[in-house]
């Protein structure tokens, strides 16, 4: 089994490189964000409790994170592999991944970065604003805040997995189909 995780700034392409990956390579994908809105979007408690937080561009709190992960792990046990988009975001998450794989006798097999800069993080994330109608894409003032946090909480997590020697780098400077295949030639 692999266990992938795609990483980088907000607006790098993360989501839509997985959706093509789920779709050439029969990957599962689980994106936080994604769960966290449906969680919004169905009014539970924990959908409660992360409005504030993702309205303001701030980062939800690792457990709830973590708990989210494992039971996708868990109900989903039977696909080829999973693609981790917009988790771990914290070196705290990183640990916690680790622990949650070790549990179920499995490792990570490799991070795939998606480097953009954060000029090109304003200007896409901009873009998307209109076509998928996300408040916190659509305000200058929290989107900031989610670069500062990307820089301060989610990019110490690069020194964690180069450490491991798990770490491969794709620079977006391309056309989304250029830059998915150096994606993918990571991934194969
Ligand atoms: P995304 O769709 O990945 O851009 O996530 C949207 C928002 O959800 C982020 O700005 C955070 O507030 C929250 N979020 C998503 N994933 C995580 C995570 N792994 N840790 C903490 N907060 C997260």
């Amino acid at each position: 089994m692999n266990y992938y995780v795609l990483f980088g700034p907000p607006g790098a392409g993360k989501g839509t490189f997985a959706k093509l990956l789920v779709e050439h390579k029969g990957y599962y994908h689980i994106s936080t964000g994604d769960l966290l809105r449906k969680e919004i979007a169905a009014g539970t408690p924990l959908g409660l409790e992360a409005k504030s937080l993702i309205e303001k561009g701030n980062l939800v709190p690792d457990e709830v994170v973590c708990g989210m992960i494992r039971s996708e792990f868990g109900a989903n046990a039977g696909v080829r592999g999973f693609l981790l988009d917009g988790f771990p975001r914290t070196v705290a998450q990183a640990e916690a991944l680790d622990k949650i794989l070790a549990d179920m006798g499995a490792e990570l097999t490799r991070v795939v970065s998606i480097y953009i800069t954060d000029d090109e993080v304003r200007r896409r994330i901009k873009g998307r604003a209109a076509v998928e109608n996300r408040a916190d894409d659509a305000d200058d003032e929290i989107i900031t805040t989610r670069i500062r946090n990307y820089h301060e909480k989610t990019e110490p997590v690069i020194n964690y997995y180069k450490a491991q020697g798990k770490y491969f780098e794709v620079v977006a400077d391309g056309t989304i189909e250029q830059n998915y295949k150096k994606v993918e030639v990571l991934i194969d």
